[in-house]
């Protein structure tokens, strides 16, 4: 593995050397002009308004007039486009491997494999108009050298925060078994070393399980506590991925910070997360039937779509008391951000799932960008349209106060100021390395 790293980065290094020094030039200066721009904090809109980016940030933002376009700016005009902030997806696995034909074929993966292919998963994600993730489980620590590349402007892709692995007791739903609290502290404090900015526990079992129930809680109360106290004690939040009431009652008597999919959580325990600020991912488009055909697609046996199936309906349910009752919701797939999902991609395909479930347009768009930001600690720099905050920002053709499935025409995606994506002006596209 160590090996693998030391090659890759020489490459790179060789890459870096050839390219052409930028460090001295100056900040690069772009006014996306005559946009609706839309503040994802009240669902206020200034039309015809101007968001002025310099560098990587945003530096003026109003209604045309308002903000003083400087000589030599970059002009990309946004005419009748409606501006939101990047979106964000909270919930996904860039080394996923599924059940069925996929798995077949990925079997036998090498770690330098797997690197590029979570770096082409990066960029797709980026390019479908997602410019923040958080991926709550990987194989092989590989997300914390992504990540790292990315900040690094080396690999295109979303802004990152990752778990490592997902921690379970032997036999549970994660990649890395730990027994007794020594061991649970162990292994979380290891993730935390390795750059770890969430720590992902599996409190209960998952759909793809072939052993075990959803609905047990085989953590005792020794390692469950020890493990959160251990991650908080670094500044690291903690997240389960949980669909047991027991586990769930259990979790929120230590102060976790958040659930993942809560397929079975029942009212008392939603209204118990709303009042102590815990978070859920609902992750909803893996249980609905627009995910059945995915499923058939990669060749998932029977008994998994079975299961799904089974499961969705509960899922549903509590997705729409969680609405109701105004648990804290970040949106998260569980697929790949950019994953084909009836006729759009999963991140816009659960963003709709919200809305039908309960949530006005404006909450389902908040759910996909300032909520996340919120869930990550990240507010101050992204999640809304704001000076000072990082220019990641998307367009769409229709307003998305009216519909969130407006979002199905996203075709804009800046992230820190370089246009990676325009598709009604191509050539207005930033050179990733200029
Ligand atoms: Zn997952």
């Amino acid at each position: 593995m160590k090996s693998v790293i030391a090659r890759l980065g020489a490459f790179l290094f060789v890459l870096m050397s050839v390219m052409p020094a930028s460090a001295q030039a100056p900040e690069p200066v772009v006014a996306l002009t005559g946009g609706n721009i839309v503040d994802v904090m009240t669902g206020a809109v200034t039309e015809n308004g101007v968001i002025l980016v310099r560098g990587e940030r945003i530096a003026a933002i109003g209604a045309q007039g308002e903000v003083e376009i400087p000589a030599g700016a970059r002009t990309v005009p946004m005419t009748g486009k409606w501006l939101i902030p990047g979106l964000m997806n909270m919930h996904t696995h860039f080394s996923l491997i599924l059940p069925g034909a996929e798995g077949n074929r990925l079997a036998n993966e090498t770690p330098d494999a797997q690197a590029l292919r979570m770096a082409n998963n990066a960029y797709h994600s980026l390019w479908s108009g997602v410019t923040a993730v958080r991926t709550p489980g990987e194989f092989g620590g590989v997300d914390f050298a992504l990540k790292a590349a990315i900040e690094r402007g080396e690999v295109l892709g979303p802004r990152i925060e990752t778990s490592g692995t997902i921690i379970a007791p032997t036999g549970g739903h994660g990649y890395t078994e730990a027994d007794g609290p020594y061991d649970f502290a162990h292994v979380a404090r290891e993730q935390i070393k390795r750059g770890a900015s969430w720590i992902k526990i599996a409190i209960s079992g998952g759909i793809a399980d072939t052993h075990g129930s959803i609905s047990a809680a085989p953590m005792t109360d020794e390692e469950l506590s020890t493990l959160i106290e251990v991650a908080h004690r670094n500044g690291v939040k903690v997240t389960a991925h949980n669909g047991s009431v027991e586990a769930a009652r259990q979790a929120l008597d230590f102060g976790i910070d958040c659930f993942e999919h809560g397929y079975h959580l029942d009212e008392p325990t939603l209204r118990r997360m709303k009042d102590e600020d815990v978070w859920l991912v609902p992750t909803i488009v893996v249980s609905q039937p627009g995910a059945y055909e995915f499923f058939r697609k990669i060749g998932s046996p029977d008994w998994y779509l079975e299961r799904v199936e089974s499961t969705g309906k509960d899922h549903w349910q509590m997705l729409q008391n969680a609405i109701r009752i105004g648990v804290n919701i970040a949106l998260g797939s569980d697929q790949h951000p950019f994953e084909p999902n009836d006729g759009t991609t999963a991140t816009v395909a659960e963003a709709e799932l919200y809305q039908k479930a309960g949530m006005t347009p404006l909450q389902a768009l908040q759910a996909a960008t300032i909520q996340p930001a919120r869930l990550m600690d990240r507010q101050q720099d992204i999640g809304s349209l704001e000076a000072g905050k990082y220019a990641d920002v998307v367009a769409v053709d229709t307003n998305p106060l009216e519909t969130i499935s407006a979002l199905r025409s996203l075709d804009f995606v800046m992230k820190g100021g370089a246009i990676i994506r325009n598709d009604d002006a191509p050539a207005t596209v930033t050179h990733p390395f200029d």
